[in-house]
């Protein structure tokens, strides 16, 4: 075993180190703030103190799929389903846009009622009234001939993350009509196609071993996306997973800080995920190596009805409105929320 500051120091010289010093890293009960303090210090090499805002518009809680884990999943009878149309999500950025926000996120269920039509309407429109905003989709998995449609009406980012690198665990939180294979098919279509693409996965998801976490940084060495999203499994109480155990905050930001650490260049979000289960989640986040925040935009009906796990934050700072007490935290954590599209800086 390699004492922790050289597995570190490795981490920063090399931005790799080996499975064995990975496992180790994960699975130390101690706080490391010397990992804290090297992917902050990298952080900032690359990125400054800045922060990214990313506006997300969640569109949609209809989704054909079932994954075990997501409380919007098909099988959940008692979500309260709603879609926006284009004037409602054009709404949505025009909320955004006076309050600095140039990206616009586009997320939802895998719902067959946006056909590529109906969805390159969408992103054509939000590019032609925003030219300077991009779009960002993050809708799940397409063929990629509609990947193709998408990117040609203008959208330039896709978040799709891989949720566990590892088969056998993916098989069991989804459904067998779903593989990890068709997920990582869509990750290399997209970044093929000329997304800049987001990947990442859930922190402490039933069944995960620190094991699957290494497999999963491995995974992302050999995508090497621009953004990577994680944040911490939280049950659902209309799922299969609802007594299962929410995952750490304590690995969650260990993990974040080993990403900044492999993927100095990345756009990492602080998620709302982290934000439910801690009050200062959020900043926390930043602080462990995270850029980029995604406020919500979503009219309160549709906030409240995408309820992917128990007490998903949509209120209080976690809503666009609330952008200024948000900037006064995340400045007295020592970064600053500045205007900017926010592109990754390889
Ligand atoms: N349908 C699109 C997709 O599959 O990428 C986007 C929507 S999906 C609900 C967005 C992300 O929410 C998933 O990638 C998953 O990691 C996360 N998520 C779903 N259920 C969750 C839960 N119970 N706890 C934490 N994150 C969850």
């Amino acid at each position: 075993m390699s004492p922790v500051t050289d597995i570190i120091n490795e981490l920063v010289n090399m931005h790799n180190t080996s499975d064995e010093n990975l496992l180790q890293l994960i699975c130390t009960e101690n706080e490391l703030p010397q990992l804290t303090s090297a992917a902050d210090k990298i952080r900032r090499d690359h990125y400054g103190t800045d922060v990214y805002i990313r506006g997300l518009i969640e569109f949609t809680n209809y989704c054909r799929n079932s994954c075990y884990y997501c409380g919007i999943n098909a099988h959940n009878k008692n979500a309260c389903r709603f879609r926006l149309d284009k004037q409602d999500i054009l709404s949505c950025c025009d909320k955004g846009y006076p309050l600095g926000f140039r990206t616009f996120v586009l997320q939802g269920g895998e719902d067959p009622y946006y056909t590529d039509d109906i969805i390159c309407d969408i992103v054509y429109s939000i590019r032609e009234k925003y030219p300077d905003c991009a779009v960002t989709l993050s809708i799940g998995e397409k063929t990629r001939k509609s990947y193709q449609a998408y990117y040609n009406a203008g959208a330039s980012r896709f978040l799709l993350r891989h949720e566990t690198a590892d088969s056998v665990h993916y098989n069991k939180l989804h459904p067998s009509k779903m593989s990890l294979e068709n997920r990582k098919r869509c990750l290399y279509e997209l970044k093929d196609i000329g997304f800049q693409t987001g990947s990442g996965f859930m922190v402490g998801s039933p069944f995960q071993s620190a094991e699957n976490l290494v497999s999963d940084l491995r995974f992302l060495q050999e995508l090497s996306p621009d953004m990577i999203g994680i944040g911490p499994f939280i049950p659902h109480s209309e799922t299969v997973f609802a007594d299962c155990e929410q995952g750490s905050l304590k690995t969650t930001l260990k993990m974040i800080s080993i990403l900044r650490l492999m993927f100095p260049y990345a756009l990492i979000p602080s998620t709302t995920a982290l934000g439910t289960i801690h009050p200062d989640g959020r900043e926390l986040g930043l602080k462990a190596g995270g850029n980029v925040i995604m406020p919500n935009l979503s009219p309160d009906s549709a906030k409240l009805n995408y309820t992917l796990y128990n007490n998903k934050l949509c209120t209080g700072d976690e809503a666009a409105e609330q952008l200024e007490s948000l900037k006064i935290k995340v400045r007295s954590a020592g970064y600053e929320i500045v205007t900017d599209i926010g592109n990754v800086k390889r």
